[in-house]
C-alpha cells in the first residue's frame, strides 16, 4: 500500500508534543491510529479532536515500559481495523541533569522508555508484520544520538542505543518490512526539559523559545516515510532548526 490514507499506525507518546502531532498530521491525511500514551485525559483528547475533524482514532493507556501494554496496543490495532502497517516508537522522557545530581530514577526512566519500551514495541509488532508480510517501524531518536552534549549524558546513550537498534533491525528485516530512523532537533513541545533541575530546565527554556521548530516539521518527516512506496525505505532523517549547532 502506498501513501497514507488507509493505513493502520499506532504511535506511543500520542498524547502530547510529536506524537500528537504525527497522529493529527497522518489523521488528515486519511490513515486509522491507534494511540498510546500514560494520560488518559490528553490521550481523550487528541482522540476527540481528530473524531472532530472526521477522523479515525482508538487511544489506549499504554506504558511502553510493560510488554504487556504494548501488546494491547497491536492487538487493538488488529481487533479494530484488521491490522498494523506501522508502528511509530515515540515515546519519551528528557528529564536531562548532571551526573552529579545523581537522579538515578531519571535514568532508569530514560533506560525503561526508550530501550525497553522500544524492544516492546518490537517484541509486539515484528510477529504481526512478519505474518502480514509487510509493515514499518518508525523509530524517534534525536540528534543527541549523534552529538552529545552536556548534561545529556544518560538521554543521549539511551537515544543512540535507539539509533543502533533501528539500524540492526533494518538489515535483519528483510525485503517486506521497513525501518526508519527519525532523529528530532530542538522541537517545541512540553516534554523539553520536564523533570530537569532548575538551572538546565531555564536554559533549555531559553533556547527552546529562541530556535525550537513546530512538532508538526517531525510529523511531516515521519508522514514522508510512511507515504513512500513499499519497496522504498526512508532509512534515516535529522530534522533540526537551522539554528541549532
Ligand atoms: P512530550 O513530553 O510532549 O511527549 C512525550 C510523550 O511520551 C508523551 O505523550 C508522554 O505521554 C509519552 N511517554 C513518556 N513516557 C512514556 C511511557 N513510559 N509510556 C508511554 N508513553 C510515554 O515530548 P516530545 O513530543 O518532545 O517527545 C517525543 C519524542 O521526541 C521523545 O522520544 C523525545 O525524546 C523525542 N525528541 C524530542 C525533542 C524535542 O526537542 N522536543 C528532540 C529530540 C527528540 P504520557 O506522559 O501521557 O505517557
Amino acid at each position: 500500500m502506498t501513501g497514507i490514507a488507509g493505513k493502520v499506525v499506532a504511535i506511543t507518546g500520542a498524547s502530547s508534543g510529536i506524537g500528537a502531532a504525527t497522529a493529527t498530521y497522518l489523521a488528515e491525511r486519511g490513515a486509522r491510529l491507534v494511540l498510546g500514551a500514560r494520560r488518559k485525559d490528553r490521550l481523550r483528547e487528541v482522540v476527540a479532536q481528530i473524531a472532530a475533524q472526521g477522523g479515525s482514532a482508538v487511544g489506549e493507556v499504554v506504558d511502553v515500559t510493560r510488554r504487556e501494554d504494548m501488546m494491547l496496543l497491536t492487538d487493538t490495532a488488529i481487533d479494530r481495523y484488521g491490522r498494523l502497517d506501522v508502528l511509530v516508537s515515540n515515546a519519551g522522557t528528557m528529564a536531562v541533569s548532571p551526573f552529579d545530581d545523581l537522579r538515578q530514577d531519571d535514568w532508569d526512566a530514560m533506560v525503561a522508555t526508550h530501550v525497553t519500551g522500544l524492544l516492546n514495541g518490537i517484541g509486539a509488532a515484528l510477529p504481526v508484520f512478519r505474518r502480514q508480510r509487510s509493515g514499518q517501524f518508525v523509530n524517534v531518536a534525536s540528534t543527541a544520538a549523534y552529538v552529545v552534549k552536556s548534561p545529556q549524558g544518560v538521554y543521549a546513550a539511551t537515544k543512540a542505543a535507539v539509533k543502533v537498534l533501528t539500524e540492526a533491525l533494518r538489515q535483519e528485516s528483510g525485503p517486506d518490512l521497513r525501518v526508519t530512523l527519525v532523529s528530532p532537533g530542538f522541537t517545541n513541545t512540553e516534554g523539553v526539559g520536564k523533570g530537569a533541575p532548575p538551572e538546565a530546565a531555564a536554559a533549555i527554556a531559553r533556547q527552546r523559545d529562541e530556535i525550537a521548530i513546530p512538532p508538526s516539521a517531525i510529523a511531516a518527516a515521519i508522514g514522508f516515510a510512511i507515504e513512500q512506496p513499499g519497496g522504498v525505505d526512508i532509512s534515516e532523517v535529522v530534522v533540526r532548526p537551522t539554528a541549532q549547532a
